[in-house]
């Protein structure tokens, strides 16, 4: 026999639940009760547009956020949609019943499901993170009568008239002391910043304890019109050929707060298989050792997700600048299953192939351009082709080397250029003042070296070997080029016995063998050659912390 029932979930269990642990930050409120005024005024501009109802007031769709210190609440107003009763007690109090997903549905046929950012129904509730009671006073479009809401977290609420004599809702949380830090005005100006600033609708924040500000000399200050917090239409969100390189390089700086130019920008904006915009800046580095510190900002539908999230973002783009913005990506990510997500890998491979795409366009149309920014972007195209094999792939004949001559060029200019002394060898220099006598060697005699000094170079060496299998890489000081050598001159044997019985006594070690040779060089006297495979296996254990002695 079986039997089938419907599970009962009681909200007194599961209120606190959400409250505690539905968000990790509780400061995601400001994000959900806005995100839902914008939707309201979303909403609404859509049934004017869909000739359902007409907009009588004409005024400027916004949210306000007015903030009251000395009454511990935060009041967001809109002039959207606004609720009847029967929609407060269906999509408020009927918790995870999402309003949202109601009115797509509704206008299914009509709608971009794209506009509106609610999708769980559960939102609202994040108020109570921050929140012992929370007030709802709403007004619908309907002209249906205003309506008062309240609750204080239980599991009971109260419904009345409400006093909204214009359309729209005001949400007013009346904050715990716990979480009063919220009620200092930058504190909230700062987290609305965060989380809405290119929300698509205009934010006002208000301090309702400040009052009208008079000068110094009493005169009465000329009050500013007010500026909203966000920018509604983010460059991100027009298309490409619409931006002018000033917007960007403006945009840029705005974001990120760096007032250093970019060096160049991809502008991502796709359509199918999935939608996704964004911009990605590559930052100028004051110098090739800096660290990149690069921050790429996730959004959903212009709602902010978080930041540097490297599952969706391949991590070596973690070291550009840039705003993603994909409203497939849900706005509660779990970091696990974005992991096991296919179509997050697809996002991953796309931004990785525009990245690439861009810079193969660079070198082949702007070379000049890509090698006066090669210093700053070669760590990041290094890291990106030991972590990302299709971009190792692609990138492979547009990584320059910089030679001790002061030119870029690629590894197949240099292997042509020095065809008739190297054979496939590359001769490189690690570090630049201790080798800095081997360069002028190599100066004098005509011969040319590559710089690799960067800490990101010893694994790319290995790394381009693998991909070069007929080319070697040696440090300037591991071997010796044919044109290096005096060839007619004799070598005197009993020095070179010398030179063996004091190596073999010294080191301890008579299997060593001492060879001596005539080096062509003004500067340089003598060279002792160091085995480039043994150097760098010893480089590796000292890396990993093994011992080294008796190498
Ligand atoms: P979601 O946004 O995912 O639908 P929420 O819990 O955030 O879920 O909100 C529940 C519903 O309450 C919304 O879908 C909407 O119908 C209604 N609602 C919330 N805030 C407002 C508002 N400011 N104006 C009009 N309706 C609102
Ligand atoms: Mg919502």
């Amino acid at each position: 026999m079986s039997k089938q029932g419907n599970l009962s979930i009681h909200s007194e269990n599961i209120f606190p639940i959400i409250k505690k642990w539905l968000y990790s930050d509780h400061d995601i409120f400001v994000r959900e009760i806005i995100s839902n005024a914008c939707d309201a005024i979303l909403k609404f501009r859509k049934l004017c547009d869909m000739g359902e109802t007409t907009d009588e007031t004409q005024t400027p769709f916004e949210v306000t956020v007015t903030v009251n210190e000395k009454e511990s609440t935060i009041t967001v107003s809109d002039n959207g949609i606004g609720m009847t009763e029967e929609e407060v007690e269906k999509y408020i109090t009927q918790i995870a019943f999402s309003g949202a997903e109601d009115f797509l549905n509704k206008y299914q046929d009509k709608m971009d499901k794209e506009q509106i950012i609610g999708h769980f129904g559960l939102g609202f509730y994040s108020s109570f993170m921050v929140a012992d009671t929370v007030e709802i006073d709403t007004l619908s479009y309907t002209g249906a009568p205003s309506v008062h809401w309240s609750c204080d977290g239980g599991t009971t609420y109260e419904l009345s008239e409400g006093k909204r004599t214009t359309r729209g809702t005001d949400i007013i949380l009346h904050v715990t002391e716990e979480s009063k830090e919220f009620l200092n005005f930058y504190t909230l100006s700062s987290t609305i910043e965060k989380y809405c600033n290119f929300m698509p609708v205009p934010i006002y924040v208000v301090d309702a304890n400040k009052e009208t500000t008079t000068s110094a000399e009493g005169e009465e200050n000329t009050v500013e019109a007010p500026k909203p917090i966000n920018d509604p239409i983010p460059l991100y969100t027009k298309k490409p050929s619409e931006c002018t390189d000033e917007e960007y390089k403006t945009f840029y700086s705005k974001t990120f707060m760096d007032y250093n130019e970019p060096l160049f920008w991809i502008h991502l904006d796709m359509d199918y298989p999935f939608n996704l915009k964004g911009i990605l800046y590559f930052p100028k580095l004051h110098n090739e050792y800096e660290m990149v510190e690069g921050k790429i900002k996730l959004y959903n539908n212009q709602v902010f997700v978080a930041d540097n999230i490297k599952e969706v973002i391949p991590e070596f783009l973690l070291l550009l600048k840039g705003i993603v913005d994909c409203p497939d990506i849900p706005l509660n990510v779990s970091r696990s299953f974005l992991q096991n997500d296919g179509f997050v890998k697809k996002i991953s491979d796309y931004i990785t192939k525009k990245v690439a795409d861009k810079l193969i366009s660079l070198y082949k149309k702007e070379l000049d351009h890509y090698k006066s920014c090669w210093d700053s972007i070669s760590p990041f195209i290094k890291y990106g082709c030991l972590r990302e094999e299709k971009f190792s792939t692609k990138m492979k004949d547009y990584i320059l080397y910089k030679t001790i001559d002061d030119e870029y060029i690629t590894l197949n200019d240099y292997l042509e250029k020095v065809k008739d002394t190297n054979e496939n060898k590359v001769f490189y220099v690690s570090d630049k003042e201790k080798q800095s006598q081997y360069v002028t060697m190599f100066k004098e005699n005509n011969l040319s070296a590559i710089y690799l000094t960067h800490p990101i170079d010893s694994s790319f060496i290995s790394h381009m070997e693998m991909q070069n299998k007929d080319v070697k890489f040696m440090r300037i000081d591991a071997d010796i080029s044919s044109a290096l050598k005096e060839e007619n001159t004799a070598i005197d044997t009993a020095k070179e016995e010398k030179l063996n019985t004091l190596f073999t006594s010294i080191l301890n070690n008579d299997k060593l063998k001492v060879k001596l040779e005539t080096l062509k060089s003004q500067t340089v006297p003598s060279m002792l050659l160091i085995s480039e495979e043994s150097r760098r296996m010893q480089e590796m254990m000292k890396l990993y912390g093994m011992d080294t002695n008796g190498m």
